[in-house]
Protein backbone atom coordinates (compact mmCIF):
# COMPACT_ATOMS: atom_id res chain seq x y z
CA UNK A 1 0.00 0.00 0.00
CA UNK A 2 3.24 2.41 -0.51
CA UNK A 3 1.01 4.59 -3.19
CA UNK A 4 -1.16 5.76 -0.49
CA UNK A 5 -0.61 9.32 0.14
CA UNK A 6 0.31 10.81 3.75
CA UNK A 7 -1.94 11.44 6.23
CA UNK A 8 -4.63 8.91 4.94
CA UNK A 9 -5.96 5.57 6.85
CA UNK A 10 -6.87 2.27 5.05
CA UNK A 11 -7.78 -1.04 5.64
CA UNK A 12 -5.79 -3.92 4.92
CA UNK A 13 -6.67 -7.66 6.17
CA UNK A 14 -4.75 -10.65 5.90
CA UNK A 15 -7.44 -13.71 5.77
CA UNK A 16 -6.96 -17.60 5.58
CA UNK A 17 -7.60 -20.67 7.49
CA UNK A 18 -5.05 -21.46 10.54
CA UNK A 19 -1.30 -22.54 9.93
CA UNK A 20 -1.53 -20.57 6.56
CA UNK A 21 0.88 -17.60 7.80
CA UNK A 22 -1.53 -15.12 8.53
CA UNK A 23 0.04 -14.22 12.19
CA UNK A 24 3.42 -13.98 10.74
CA UNK A 25 2.24 -11.66 8.00
CA UNK A 26 0.68 -9.73 10.42
CA UNK A 27 4.13 -9.40 12.34
CA UNK A 28 5.97 -8.38 9.33
CA UNK A 29 3.99 -5.79 8.21
CA UNK A 30 3.66 -4.32 11.68
CA UNK A 31 7.84 -4.28 11.98
CA UNK A 32 8.04 -2.77 8.57
CA UNK A 33 6.30 -0.05 10.00
CA UNK A 34 7.74 0.32 13.50
CA UNK A 35 11.46 0.41 10.77
CA UNK A 36 9.72 3.23 9.14
CA UNK A 37 9.49 4.96 12.50
CA UNK A 38 5.59 4.53 12.93
CA UNK A 39 3.86 4.44 16.09
CA UNK A 40 2.12 0.89 16.36
CA UNK A 41 -0.27 -0.42 18.64
CA UNK A 42 -1.46 -4.17 18.35
CA UNK A 43 -4.20 -5.76 19.92
CA UNK A 44 -5.37 -9.48 20.56
CA UNK A 45 -8.58 -10.78 21.73
CA UNK A 46 -8.41 -12.11 25.38
CA UNK A 47 -9.67 -15.24 24.42
CA UNK A 48 -7.21 -16.82 22.45
CA UNK A 49 -4.40 -17.28 25.48
CA UNK A 50 -3.05 -20.62 23.58
CA UNK A 51 0.75 -19.36 23.76
CA UNK A 52 0.98 -16.05 25.51
CA UNK A 53 -1.29 -13.70 27.28
CA UNK A 54 0.41 -10.94 25.98
CA UNK A 55 1.95 -11.71 22.76
CA UNK A 56 0.77 -12.56 19.27
CA UNK A 57 2.60 -15.76 18.51
CA UNK A 58 2.69 -17.63 15.27
CA UNK A 59 2.76 -21.08 14.82
CA UNK A 60 6.96 -21.03 13.89
CA UNK A 61 7.22 -19.28 16.85
CA UNK A 62 7.54 -15.70 15.48
CA UNK A 63 6.45 -13.24 18.08
CA UNK A 64 5.51 -9.47 19.03
CA UNK A 65 4.24 -7.53 22.12
CA UNK A 66 -0.07 -7.11 22.40
CA UNK A 67 -2.51 -5.59 24.29
CA UNK A 68 -5.06 -7.98 25.13
CA UNK A 69 -8.69 -6.77 24.77
CA UNK A 70 -11.90 -8.34 25.59
CA UNK A 71 -13.85 -6.89 22.64
CA UNK A 72 -13.56 -4.40 19.65
CA UNK A 73 -14.98 -1.38 21.86
CA UNK A 74 -11.89 -2.01 24.01
CA UNK A 75 -9.47 -1.36 21.32
CA UNK A 76 -10.57 2.19 21.46
CA UNK A 77 -9.94 2.65 25.04
CA UNK A 78 -6.64 1.41 25.01
CA UNK A 79 -6.06 3.09 21.75
CA UNK A 80 -3.15 5.98 22.18
CA UNK A 81 -4.16 9.13 19.86
CA UNK A 82 -0.71 8.86 18.55
CA UNK A 83 -0.69 5.55 17.20
CA UNK A 84 -0.58 5.70 13.45
CA UNK A 85 -0.18 2.04 12.31
CA UNK A 86 -3.06 -0.07 14.20
CA UNK A 87 -2.61 -4.24 14.42
CA UNK A 88 -5.37 -6.94 15.08
CA UNK A 89 -4.99 -10.49 15.49
CA UNK A 90 -7.79 -12.80 15.40
CA UNK A 91 -10.30 -10.83 14.07
CA UNK A 92 -12.69 -13.66 14.08
CA UNK A 93 -12.82 -13.88 17.87
CA UNK A 94 -13.23 -9.80 18.65
CA UNK A 95 -16.87 -9.55 17.80
CA UNK A 96 -19.25 -7.73 15.05
CA UNK A 97 -17.87 -4.50 16.86
CA UNK A 98 -14.80 -4.61 14.99
CA UNK A 99 -16.34 -3.51 12.08
CA UNK A 100 -17.10 -0.39 13.16
CA UNK A 101 -13.89 0.18 15.24
CA UNK A 102 -11.82 -0.61 11.93
CA UNK A 103 -13.47 1.90 10.07
CA UNK A 104 -13.56 4.97 12.63
CA UNK A 105 -9.52 4.58 12.96
CA UNK A 106 -9.11 4.30 9.19
CA UNK A 107 -11.33 7.15 8.95
CA UNK A 108 -9.44 9.19 10.86
CA UNK A 109 -6.25 8.52 9.47
CA UNK A 110 -4.83 5.31 10.70
CA UNK A 111 -3.42 2.26 9.18
CA UNK A 112 -5.54 -0.69 10.24
CA UNK A 113 -4.04 -4.09 9.69
CA UNK A 114 -6.19 -6.91 10.33
CA UNK A 115 -5.73 -10.75 10.33
CA UNK A 116 -8.38 -13.53 10.98
CA UNK A 117 -9.75 -16.37 10.06
CA UNK A 118 -12.03 -15.94 7.15
CA UNK A 119 -14.30 -19.53 7.28
CA UNK A 120 -14.97 -21.61 10.62
CA UNK A 121 -14.81 -25.67 11.06
CA UNK A 122 -17.53 -25.92 8.59
CA UNK A 123 -16.24 -23.85 5.64
CA UNK A 124 -19.07 -21.26 6.52
CA UNK A 125 -17.60 -17.54 5.92
CA UNK A 126 -16.50 -16.17 9.92
CA UNK A 127 -18.16 -12.69 11.20
CA UNK A 128 -16.99 -10.05 11.17
CA UNK A 129 -14.04 -10.90 8.73
CA UNK A 130 -16.78 -11.13 5.59
CA UNK A 131 -17.74 -7.72 6.26
CA UNK A 132 -14.29 -6.39 6.88
CA UNK A 133 -13.21 -7.84 3.33
CA UNK A 134 -15.64 -5.99 1.66
CA UNK A 135 -14.48 -2.57 3.09
CA UNK A 136 -11.04 -3.11 3.09
CA UNK A 137 -8.59 -1.16 0.70
CA UNK A 138 -6.18 -4.44 0.51
CA UNK A 139 -6.89 -8.26 1.19
CA UNK A 140 -4.43 -10.96 1.09
CA UNK A 141 -5.40 -14.49 1.27
CA UNK A 142 -3.05 -16.78 2.57
CA UNK A 143 -3.39 -20.60 2.29
CA UNK A 144 -1.93 -22.94 3.97
CA UNK A 145 -0.21 -26.85 2.87
CA UNK A 146 -3.01 -29.58 3.12
CA UNK A 147 -1.77 -32.11 5.98
CA UNK A 148 -3.15 -35.34 3.74
CA UNK A 149 -2.14 -34.58 0.49
CA UNK A 150 0.92 -31.34 0.18
CA UNK A 151 -1.92 -29.15 -1.90
CA UNK A 152 -2.63 -25.40 -0.91
CA UNK A 153 -5.18 -25.41 1.52
CA UNK A 154 -7.85 -22.71 2.34
CA UNK A 155 -9.99 -24.78 5.07
CA UNK A 156 -9.73 -25.86 9.12
CA UNK A 157 -10.38 -28.83 9.97
CA UNK A 158 -11.48 -29.50 13.04
CA UNK A 159 -9.80 -32.90 14.23
CA UNK A 160 -11.84 -33.16 17.50
CA UNK A 161 -15.87 -33.74 18.00
CA UNK A 162 -17.03 -30.08 19.61
CA UNK A 163 -19.86 -28.35 17.88
CA UNK A 164 -19.37 -25.15 19.16
CA UNK A 165 -18.02 -23.16 17.13
CA UNK A 166 -14.86 -21.24 19.23
CA UNK A 167 -12.99 -23.75 20.30
CA UNK A 168 -9.37 -22.26 20.94
CA UNK A 169 -6.78 -24.57 20.06
CA UNK A 170 -3.89 -25.35 17.92
CA UNK A 171 -1.43 -28.49 16.20
CA UNK A 172 -3.78 -31.41 17.55
CA UNK A 173 -7.09 -30.12 17.59
CA UNK A 174 -7.22 -28.51 14.21
CA UNK A 175 -5.43 -29.16 11.38
CA UNK A 176 -5.52 -27.51 7.21
CA UNK A 177 -7.08 -29.18 4.89
CA UNK A 178 -7.38 -28.73 1.02
CA UNK A 179 -11.17 -28.24 -1.01
CA UNK A 180 -10.62 -32.25 -1.83
CA UNK A 181 -9.47 -33.36 1.72
CA UNK A 182 -11.46 -31.16 4.10
CA UNK A 183 -14.41 -33.13 5.78
CA UNK A 184 -16.56 -30.87 7.57
CA UNK A 185 -17.95 -31.79 11.08
CA UNK A 186 -21.36 -31.59 10.48
CA UNK A 187 -22.91 -33.23 8.28
CA UNK A 188 -20.10 -35.56 7.25
CA UNK A 189 -19.71 -35.72 3.47
CA UNK A 190 -20.87 -39.14 3.41
CA UNK A 191 -23.96 -38.43 4.96
CA UNK A 192 -25.44 -36.00 2.21
CA UNK A 193 -28.25 -37.77 0.59
CA UNK A 194 -27.00 -37.45 -2.89
CA UNK A 195 -23.70 -38.72 -1.91
CA UNK A 196 -24.80 -41.43 0.09
CA UNK A 197 -24.32 -45.22 -2.16
CA UNK A 198 -27.71 -46.80 -2.51
CA UNK A 199 -26.95 -50.51 -1.64
CA UNK A 200 -30.77 -51.61 -2.12
CA UNK A 201 -32.71 -50.28 -4.19
CA UNK A 202 -36.20 -50.03 -1.92
CA UNK A 203 -34.17 -50.54 1.28
CA UNK A 204 -35.81 -48.22 4.43
CA UNK A 205 -33.47 -45.79 5.96
CA UNK A 206 -33.33 -46.61 9.61
P1 LIG B 1 -1.87 -18.49 11.28
O1 LIG B 1 -1.77 -17.21 12.06
O2 LIG B 1 -2.48 -18.31 9.92
O3 LIG B 1 -2.56 -19.59 12.05
P2 LIG B 1 0.97 -18.65 11.78
O4 LIG B 1 1.54 -17.37 11.25
O5 LIG B 1 0.73 -18.73 13.26
O6 LIG B 1 -0.38 -19.00 10.98
O7 LIG B 1 1.91 -19.89 11.42
C1 LIG B 1 2.42 -20.11 10.14
C2 LIG B 1 3.54 -21.13 10.27
O8 LIG B 1 3.00 -22.38 10.68
C3 LIG B 1 4.26 -21.45 8.98
O9 LIG B 1 5.29 -20.53 8.69
C4 LIG B 1 4.82 -22.83 9.25
O10 LIG B 1 6.08 -22.74 9.89
C5 LIG B 1 3.86 -23.42 10.27
N1 LIG B 1 2.97 -24.49 9.78
C6 LIG B 1 2.55 -25.56 10.50
N2 LIG B 1 1.67 -26.32 9.82
C7 LIG B 1 1.52 -25.75 8.60
C8 LIG B 1 0.73 -26.06 7.43
N3 LIG B 1 -0.08 -27.12 7.37
N4 LIG B 1 0.81 -25.22 6.38
C9 LIG B 1 1.65 -24.15 6.42
N5 LIG B 1 2.41 -23.81 7.48
C10 LIG B 1 2.35 -24.58 8.57
MG1 LIG C 1 -2.57 -16.63 13.87
ZN1 LIG D 1 -5.62 -32.14 0.33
Amino acid sequence: MDFLIHNTGWIEVVCGPMFSGKSEELIRRLRRAMIARKRVQVFKPVIDDRYSKSEIVSHADVRMQSLVVSGASEILSKLDWRTQVVGVDEANFMGMELIEVAGQLADSGKQVIIAGLDTDYLGRPFPPVPDLLAMAESITKTLAVCMRCGNPAKHTQRLVGSEDLIEVGAAGQYEARCRRCFEPGLPRQEMLPFLRPRTAPFEEDP
